[in-house]
């Protein structure tokens, strides 16, 4: 390949053939994917990839995936998907590709729903709406840990929990629909005492998730005192 078709293709505005380095079982219904795409650039933390299938008759399907993983990871973009049971794409990742595979992906995407280091930082996502967050709460915990950031994060059930074992102190889980008897942390949805628990007096929120979550969460922000500029949203809804 010549460098100016290199150039050409780079990220994010061709599509390349990412390899699947590594599946990770995150819980039930969600799985992260590991891919090495040939010509990999840094992304914010925040930012998205397209992935596209294609049927041998031609038909393609294509959706957006939200990074998991830092930038510092060199080479590599973690994309966590959630499997809707009359999904495309989403059941493809969990149904048929398996390690070893290839998958056509590009990005990263530039959208206004990125970190840049902005402090203190509030992340609030609901279900697989924890995914971009995620990037945040990593690279800050690889580049400045004392920045202060505390994650939202609401959640069906505990088996529902995406990335348990890395939430830690920085988070503040509630459990929606049931909670084991040894839970001691928050149920219930999202409400004005949860965000009171958590909301700062300056810097941005970033909320996550479904249309409702980000509509509801939205609400609450901005009635604990949030101004609409300090608000981002991203919406994970129907591609229709
Ligand atoms: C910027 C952006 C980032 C995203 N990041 C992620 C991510 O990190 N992880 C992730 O799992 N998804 C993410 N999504 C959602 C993703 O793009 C797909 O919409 C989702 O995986 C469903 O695709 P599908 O082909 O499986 O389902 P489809 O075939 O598109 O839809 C199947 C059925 O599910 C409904 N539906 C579609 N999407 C959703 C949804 N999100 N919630 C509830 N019902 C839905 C449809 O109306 C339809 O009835 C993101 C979306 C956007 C716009």
């Amino acid at each position: 390949m010549s460098a100016l078709t290199a150039v050409e293709q780079r990220a994010p505005g061709g599509w390349q053939i990412a390899t699947v380095e590594a599946i990770r079982v995150e819980t039930p219904r969600v799985k992260s994917y590991r891919l090495r795409p040939p010509l990999w650039m840094p992304h914010l933390p925040g930012q998205h990839y397209e992935v596209r299938l294609t049927a041998p008759d031609g038909y393609t399907a294509q959706r957006s995936y939200s990074v998991a993983s830092s930038p510092l990871e060199e080479g590599v973009v973690e994309l966590t998907v959630d499997r809707l049971d009359d999904g495309e794409v989403s059941t493809y990742f969990h149904d048929v590709l398996v390690e070893g595979d290839q998958v056509e992906v590009r990005g990263p995407f530039a959208s206004y729903f990125v970190w840049r280091g902005e402090s203190p930082t509030l992340l609030v996502g609901g279900g697989s709406g924890v995914v971009p967050l995620m990037s945040m709460l990593r690279h800050r915990r690889l580049t400045a840990l004392e920045l202060p950031m505390r994650l939202l994060y609401s959640a069906r059930s505990a088996e529902d929990v995406i990335y348990a074992d890395e939430l830690g102190a920085d988070a503040v889980v509630t459990l929606t629909r049931s909670a084991p008897p040894d839970w001691n942390g928050p149920t219930g949805r999202i409400d004005a005492e949860l965000v009171a628990r958590v909301a700062y007096d300056s810097g941005p929120a970033f909320v996550c998730g479904t249309d409702p979550f980000v509509e509801a969460a939205t609400a609450l922000l901005l009635a604990a005192g949030y101004s609409p500029e300090r608000v981002r949203t991203e919406r994970f809804g129907p591609t229709g």
